[in-house]
């Protein structure tokens, strides 16, 4: 009896310890991932191997796999998969999950030339309702670590200072929000790297959720909507571990990004050999400026601010003509003739052009307005009519059918839909207007509000939609094409960055100033040039529409302009519709716009323009507290910052060179590799290394 009993007891006990001992591993030199079979395959440990760190909670709970969710129908995790195997598969772990209606594939391998676990997820779904995102994999560590920064791809780069003590940490979708496919988080002891390998722009979002004491990973992969049938994901994901900060991750993920389509020619060579126009890699001040003011129109004197910037600076101005539409600021597709008749602009822009300048203009994406109020010259605007005639049928619509409407009248840019990018109409539309702007003398047509070559899904069963960002893509490669075609100066831009669409764009609309504000909101965000540190090298950036200047000393506009020069942006600053007189210009801004101007004229150009970011360390200089304005009626973004900017650069042939400006009320001295400088608020310097080669503005 004792002895039957004993027999049982050990029946009984032996799984339970083989199973404990079974957790399946897998590992590279840096990183090591369990997955416990006895817990349908969840992934139970990622342990950094070098400081014996263990990403992954003490007390883990559901999804650490996936988590699948559907249209009208519950989620689904690994938890509750009716019979789970985990398997060896030779160098692969291999974890099959059967549900009542559907199975699940997780694969896993190790690559040993980058250190990095890959995974992949497939999923057969017979369920009947549409698979509306796929979280893969599952990962959720401590929220608490010691000064601890999450980085996030979005737009031109964040980073969350202690993200598990803030309200809201925002994700991003890709493309669009989502620049590039990777974040980490990271503390001074170590990092968990996460990442996508997609070279085809497939549709997913990146995040990082706050569930009680740890942080979750939301990297959530978006299928086509199909009630059943297969998906899998068509690229690998990267998890892995490291030492360092931002950059480090940053050059992890560019190690793969330079072997992608996007990355096939350098910027230097699209330049030499003509696909990207030499006049953007020529210094000029990208100027917005508001054809529309309180006083009346500003166009007769467009040519007149071209001609005080240039005495000013030495340098042509690129005119960002804004609130140059028809009807008024932000109001499309109905966009011509220009504001102040087609006559007067054509005239406008051959003055510009005859004396060395550039023009810009930015079209409202594939937006269509629907009403707007206020932001017509005649009032309330309803073009209501006209889009159920023309464009309703091709317009982006939501899971429930018809069109989809965003916005408000009386706020932003009005109540508007959306033009599909698969659409022909799409085509008609966007071309039409960028061709058109190129006839009235626009060198420079940015699709704007299409932010980083995002569009909302779009749900109709008629459009045809060819996969991820195919038809966008398309569309941009064709604008240009044609646009060169006939005028090898035209360029095409859009809002914020996108390394899928470098190929299709000459230069964008860059934001590495911001600081509080839109893309860089939100509790404890502070804005880096992650984007920049990747893609320098590939694709042209200008400084924005909103890089502040003034006559009066700023702190803020000192700040703004520093970080145009130091992330490798042709300068920019904005007036929009205030009355401004570029002869007035504070002196510590005027140095340094001129700084930059002569910076892009002589040596240094090379690296600033062309060159590769590379890690660059922080720099023994005093802090500036800074208040950067958010919104009316918000208190400011405060934040410290370095009295001195920089940022270090890399040529094809080894060369290596630091950009250093003051943003600063007072002078800054300082040491940098055994070298003594002074800065003069507003004052430039690039340092080429291993030489004592500098060139400096001259003394205002
Ligand atoms: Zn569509």
């Amino acid at each position: 009896m004792i002895l039957k009993w004993i027999a049982s007891l050990a029946l009984f006990v032996m799984p339970m310890l083989s199973s404990r001992a079974a957790i399946v591993t897998l590992e590279t030199d840096n990183t090591r991932i369990g997955f416990d079979p006895v817990r349908h395959g969840a992934i139970v440990s990622l342990v950094d191997k070098t400081t014996g760190r263990d990403f992954v909670s003490r007390k883990p709970t559901a999804p650490l796999l996936y988590e699948l969710r559907f249209n009208n129908a519950p989620s689904l995790t690994e938890s509750n998969a009716a019979k789970v195997t985990v398997q060896r598969d030779g160098n692969a772990v291999v974890i099959v999950a059967r549900h009542t209606n559907a199975t699940v594939e997780c694969r896993f391998t190790t690559d040993v030339s980058t250190s990095l676990i890959l995974g992949r997820i497939a999923i057969r779904n017979d369920t009947g309702h549409a698979l509306t995102s796929v979280r893969f994999p599952a990962l959720a560590w401590p929220k608490k670590m010691e000064r601890d920064f999450l980085v996030l791809p979005r737009n031109d780069g964040c980073l969350i200072q202690s993200p598990g003590t803030v309200g809201w940490l925002p994700s991003s979708v890709y493309p669009g929000s989502a620049s590039l496919q990777f974040l980490a988080h990271y503390d001074d002891t170590a990092g968990v790297y996460v990442a996508t390998h997609d070279s085809h722009g497939f549709t997913k979002s990146f995040g990082v959720e706050k569930r009680g004491d740890d942080l979750r990973l939301a990297l959530l992969h978006l299928p086509p909507f199909a009630p059943r049938g297969e998906w899998r994901t068509e690229y690998d994901v990267a998890i892995g571990t490291f030492h360092g900060d931002w950059q480090t991750a940053a050059d992890i993920y560019k190690r793969w990004a330079v072997h992608q389509p996007w990355c096939r020619r350098t910027l230097a060579q699209r330049v030499a050999d003509g696909d990207v126009p030499r006049w953007l890699a020529e210094p000029s001040l990208f100027y917005a400026y508001s054809l529309r003011s309180s006083s009346g129109s500003r166009l007769p004197r467009v040519p007149e601010e071209a001609a005080a910037w240039c005495e000013q600076l030495g340098a042509p101005a690129t005119m960002m003509l804004m609130s140059w539409e028809k009807l008024g600021p932000w109001v499309t597709p109905d966009y011509f003739p220009p504001f102040g008749g087609e006559a007067a602009f054509k005239s406008a822009t051959a003055t510009l052009h005859a004396k060395g300048h550039h023009t810009l203009v930015f079209l409202s994406g594939l937006k269509w307005t629907l009403r707007k109020k206020g932001g017509s010259d005649a009032g309330m605007l309803d073009d209501t009519a006209a889009f159920e005639r023309r464009g309703a049928a091709s317009a982006i619509c939501g899971t429930n059918g018809p069109p989809q409407r965003w916005g408000k009248p009386d706020a932003d840019v009005g109540e508007h839909a959306q033009i599909c990018a698969a659409t022909p109409l799409a085509r008609e539309l966007l071309l039409g207007a960028a061709l058109e702007c190129q006839r009235l003398g626009i060198d420079c047509v940015q699709a704007d509000q299409i932010v980083g070559g995002g569009l909302p899904p779009c749900f109709s069963a008629k459009h045809g939609h060819p996969p991820g960002a195919t038809a966008l893509y398309r569309l941009f490669d064709e604008i240009r094409r044609e646009g060169k075609k006939r005028n090898p100066n035209f360029a095409w831009a859009i809002e914020e960055p996108a390394e899928f669409f470098i190929p299709v764009l000459d230069t964008y609309h860059a934001r590495d100033y911001s600081q509080g504000r839109w893309p860089r909101d939100g509790a404890g965000v502070i804005g880096v040039p992650l984007f920049t540190h990747v893609y320098h090298e590939f694709v042209h950036g200008y400084g924005g529409d909103s890089c502040y200047v003034s006559t009066d000393s700023s702190l803020t506009a000192l700040y703004q302009q520093a970080m145009n020069l130091v992330c490798g942006k042709a300068p920019g600053v904005a007036v929009w519709n205030r009355d401004y007189d570029p002869r007035a210009t504070d002196s510590a801004q005027l140095r340094l716009l001129r700084g930059h101007v002569e910076l892009w004229h002589g040596s240094a150009r090379e690296f600033l323009v062309f060159g590769q970011r590379v890690a660059t360390p922080p720099l023994a200089v005093p802090q500036v507290h800074h208040r950067f304005h958010v919104r009316t009626g918000q208190p400011a973004r405060e934040l410290d910052l370095p009295a001195v900017l920089h940022s270090s650069w890399k040529l094809p042939d080894g060369r290596r060179g630091t950009v250093f400006v003051c943003a600063a009320k007072d002078p800054v001295e300082f040491e940098t590799g055994g070298m003594k400088l002074k800065l003069q608020p507003g004052e430039v310097r690039f340092v080429e290394h291993g030489t004592l080669k500098t060139a400096a503005t001259k003394k205002l």
